[in-house]
């Protein structure tokens, strides 16, 4: 159902007048339901034949954390796919961590994600069933003190969005145009992947990017981030300052913080040097451990000394606020996070 385009919804129902369209369209975006049997306006038929064929995915484990304020559902698609969502609660906003692919191709090595490879594409139906379902999810059981709405939609979980180019895009304008999601409040994050960076500069949206840089040096970078081997870190920053003077928009420079490989002084002075070219904001996440990896956070007296010296050399920086760690751990990549 969400996998079509709303203009070819009425292909599945060729028996019902126009109208009908309009109305599923409402249902699968605009006021989403937890099921097919509650679109109460449609003919019984319809939502038989829309909860056995068309529903894109049906939750298969939901964890809990923060107080409630934080959610973890991980669906399974009609093809057993795993897809993992994460609903963060804050006083002033809901934030939505979704997922773009089944797996990554990237190979990112402190990544559970990157880890187990790539499995397919996520079409733009099942990307964007994830924030529908979120919204369903919180009109009946809103997080704590928290919008009971998704407000914000950040591209962090698994797989590389920019990587399923026309999937993500399309999963936007249906965000935007039918959902309703501000695009200034949908974050696309990319590990620098240079050819969907240079599309996403063209497109109409002035949605904020977030690059995950985690080395300033070449050779250190393609330890971590093996596609910087395609993609190098010199074309990645060009394209985050091209995005940031073509749109307006402050790009984020993610560093996930690992002991040994990217914590010291002398990545914090190259870190802040791009920073402070591209005038962006670093958003420093402690290493989430993995299982098929030995790498370990530093300890927290490191990290403050790491931040420290970047704020020293004229950087913007916040340190992720490491939501549901607990949760976390059992994928070891979702860390459950806010975008600032
Ligand atoms: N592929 C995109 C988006 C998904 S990953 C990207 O790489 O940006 C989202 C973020 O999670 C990235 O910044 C990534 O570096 C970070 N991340 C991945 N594994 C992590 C881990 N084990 N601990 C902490 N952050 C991690
Ligand atoms: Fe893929 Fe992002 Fe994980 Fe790298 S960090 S393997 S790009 S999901």
């Amino acid at each position: 159902m969400y996998v079509t385009t709303p203009d070819s919804l009425g292909e599945f129902f060729p028996d019902e007048p126009s109208y009908r369209t309009d109305q599923l369209t409402e249902w699968l975006y605009a006021h989403p339901v937890m099921s097919a049997q509650e679109m109460t306006n449609l003919p019984q038929s319809m939502r038989d034949q829309i909860a056995t064929s068309h529903w894109p995915f049906n939750l298969d484990v939901e964890q809990s954390a923060d107080n409630g304020l934080t959610k973890k559902w991980l669906f399974r698609c009609h093809d057993g796919s795993p897809i993992e969502t994460v609903v963060m609660g804050y006083p002033t906003r809901t934030t939505l961590c979704i997922s773009s692919q089944v797996g990554c191709a990237m190979g990112c090595t402190f990544c559970a994600t990157g880890q187990f490879g790539f499995d397919r594409h996520l079409d733009a139906g099942e990307i964007v069933a994830q924030v529908a379902y979120a919204n369903a999810y919180l009109a009946t059981s809103p997080l704590p003190r928290s919008p009971a709405r998704v407000s914000n939609v950040v591209f962090m979980g698994m797989g590389e969005p920019l990587a399923n180019y026309d999937n993500t895009i399309e999963s936007i304008r249906r965000m935007v145009e039918l959902i309703g999601i501000s695009a200034r409040s949908i974050t696309v994050s990319t590990v620098g992947f240079v050819p969907g960076m240079r599309k996403l500069i063209d497109e109409p949206w002035p949605l904020n990017l977030a690059v995950s840089l985690h080395s300033t040096i070449p050779s250190e970078r393609s330890k971590l981030v093996p596609i910087n081997d395609r993609y190098p870190i010199d074309e990645v920053v060009a394209c985050a300052q091209e995005y940031y003077e073509t749109k307006g928009r402050r790009v984020s420079l993610e560093w996930t913080l690992i002991a040994g490989e990217n914590d010291s002084d002398e990545e914090a002075v190259g870190l802040a040097r791009v920073a402070r070219q591209i005038h962006a904001h670093v958003n420093v996440i402690a290493l989430n451990p993995t299982p098929l990896s030995n790498d370990r956070p530093p300890s927290n007296d490191h990290i403050r000394r790491f931040l420290g010296r970047l704020k020293r050399e004229g950087a913007n920086v916040t340190l992720r606020d490491t939501r549901g760690q607990d949760i976390d751990a059992a994928c070891g990549q979702l860390r459950l996070r806010a975008e600032e």
